[in-house]
């Protein structure tokens, strides 16, 4: 074989091999673009897709940083998530905006992915304090039904990493592919928030409240925190009924709840526990605490009538019963120990309407 027909030979087995290479990395990117595929479909809860995007995509995309924020103009996801007790506040990567002019000058351009150098003017409303500041940035927006829903923004220490030329098919798949995987476990999360929501005064319902109960027992035997319970049963309410009907006897029902949140911390549980009754769970609270806390929701029932819809006005008392948890570890289930600190609640709550009602007792 002539030296020319080697030389083109060898050039030839050079191209093929790098073929075969390029075509081998090909198969390893879309191989791992399906993982992070079924990985957001496979999530069955937001704080399991948050999970999900946050550490499993970064790492394996090799990203810096990477920020989520989700337009929420009436609070509904946020409300929605605090209430099924996802702590927000440790997620600094995952933000919420009013509206889309709360993404500044970057508002205008997110009709499709934004590359290239960070510049905290056009691109710090995604990559806020105290995350660091990536070097180069891919800022990809979440679009569903054309509207947009939010974007996901992916940070890297490289200057190189994200330029403005680079093709974004991947992160525009991705990106659909992401959106509606939030769109799916938010309206599941939403689902959940329903099935443990009372829906004529809008508090919690028994149910919401057991499970929290449990959890609470849990975490403040582990933590070493006091754990106090009240049941609160409106008084004669058979009589309110009576006198002014039914309907109006829900309206009461609603004023009763709202009066009895108002005095409530935010992490504190408030549950519709059937007819009548409310059972609210008080965090890190003593008994002195959660008795004058129960003393202040007493009053404000009874110190201000109600005034009804038809401009009616009815004088209304709750009698209170309270129980605290002590902080020492017992040796029986969480579960028996709920049932029994709620029968003790109970229990104070017959003394109470025992000995006249519209009045708090404590256990002694
Ligand atoms: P006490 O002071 O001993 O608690 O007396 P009470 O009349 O409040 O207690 P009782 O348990 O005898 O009556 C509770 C009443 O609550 C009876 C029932 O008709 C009424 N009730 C239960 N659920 C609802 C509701 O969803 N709406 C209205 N309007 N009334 C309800
Ligand atoms: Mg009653
Ligand atoms: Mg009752």
């Amino acid at each position: 074989m002539s030296q020319e027909l080697l030389a083109e030979n060898l050039r030839l087995r050079k191209q093929l091999s790098q073929l075969l290479a390029q075509a081998k990395q090909n198969q390893q990117i879309l191989q791992r673009h399906q993982t992070f595929d079924l990985q957001f479909i496979g999530a069955g809860s937001f704080l399991e897709l948050i999970d999900t995007i946050f550490h499993s995509f970064a790492s394996s995309a090799s990203l810096d940083t990477l920020t989520l924020s989700l337009l929420d103009p009436e609070y509904a996801i946020r409300r929605i998530l605090v209430e099924l007790d996802v702590h927000l506040s440790e997620m600094p990567q995952l933000l919420f905006l009013q509206d889309e002019s709360e993404f500044g000058e970057l508002s205008t351009q997110l009709s499709g992915p934004v590359l290239g150098g960070y510049s905290e003017q056009f691109h710090g409303h995604v990559f806020p304090e105290p995350l660091s500041p990536p070097a180069s940035v891919a800022i990809v927006p979440l679009i569903r039904r054309g509207a947009l829903i939010g974007c996901i923004g992916l940070g890297s220490n490289d200057v190189t990493r994200f330029a403005p030329h680079m093709s974004t098919d991947f992160l525009e798949h991705m990106a659909s592919i992401l959106a509606i995987c939030l769109e799916n476990v938010i309206n599941t999360e939403r689902l959940k928030h329903i099935g443990l929501t009372d829906t004529l005064t809008g508090v919690n319902n028994r149910r919401y409240v057991e499970r929290r109960l449990v959890e609470e027992i849990g975490r403040s035997q582990r933590h070493g925190y006091p754990l106090s319970c009240m049941y609160i049963d409106i008084d004669h309410f058979k009589q309110i009924n009576d006198s002014i009907g039914h309907q109006a006897g829900d309206e009461v029902l609603r004023d009763v709840a709202a009066r009895i949140k108002a005095e409530l911390r935010l992490s504190d549980a408030l549950g519709r526990f059937g007819g009548e009754e409310f059972v609210a769970l008080l965090i890190d609270a003593q008994r002195d605490d959660a008795v004058s806390v129960a003393e202040r929701i007493r009053r404000s029932v009874a110190e201000q009538p109600m005034i009804l819809g038809s401009g009616e006005q009815i004088d209304v008392t709750v009698s209170i019963g309270v129980a605290s948890l002590a902080t020492s570890k017992d040796h029986e289930s969480v579960e028996k120990t709920a049932q029994k600190f709620l029968a003790r609640a109970d229990q104070a709550l017959y003394q109470a309407k025992k000995n006249g009602r519209n009045r708090v007792i404590s256990e002694s």
